[in-house]
């Protein structure tokens, strides 16, 4: 159906999270009807940002720029940083604009089943931008999983000798859910209601 050029484009779109073959069937069809109005700016769009993508070497959110948008805004509160576990926390909690100071993306959870042990954590630049001085406070805003926990007790452990306040994010994140699908205001009551780590 559609010749091997348009069977491709399936393929790849069917693999984004929440399209499945017949979404992504019915996504290229779209496409495909409209090619200059609607296909072609999309290409372009992707190919400009695979090519402008890069990792905030402070924080480890994805941006255009490095440092990001956020660590490079001199309004944002850089005594605060929120630990999070993916860009995807990081994102969220940035749309719903509940947190005002720092990220730390850790890039995963320590995970015995997964064999994801400490080495494996994007740890060392958070350790180095508490030890320049300004940071008063940590808040670990991770998922409330098994991980999640044993991850955010490793990290109190590694980051209470450090002299910062070390906090958790608490009321409203569901036991096993990840943030990142958390709706604005539940974010905005996880983040309120933290309580020290
Ligand atoms: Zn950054």
């Amino acid at each position: 159906m559609g010749g091997p050029e348009v069977e491709r484009l399936i393929a790849l779109l069917a693999r984004l999270p929440g399209l499945g073959p017949r979404s992504a069937r019915r996504a290229a069809l779209k496409l495909l009807q409209q090619p200059t109005l609607k296909m072609l700016p999309l290409a372009t769009a992707m190919t400009e940002a695979a090519r402008a993508a890069r990792t905030c070497s402070l924080c480890g959110n994805l941006d255009s720029a490095d440092p990001c948008g956020v660590c490079a805004d001199p309004r944002r509160d850089r005594s605060v940083i929120c630990v999070v576990e993916g860009v995807g926390d990081l994102w969220a909690l940035e749309r719903a604009g509940v947190h005002r100071g720092l990220y730390h993306v850790l890039g995963g959870t320590l995970s015995a089943l997964g064999g994801t042990g400490p080495e494996d954590l994007n740890l060392q630049p958070l350790l180095d931008r508490i030890a320049e001085g300004g940071v008063t406070e940590v808040i670990l805003a991770l998922g409330a999983t098994v991980d999640g926990a044993a991850t955010a007790h490793w990290l109190t452990e590694r980051l209470k000798p450090l002299h910062v306040a070390v906090s958790r994010v608490g009321q409203g994140v569901p036991i096993g859910g990840a943030l990142e699908v958390l709706d604005d205001g539940t974010l905005g009551a996880a983040l309120r209601g933290r309580r020290p780590a």
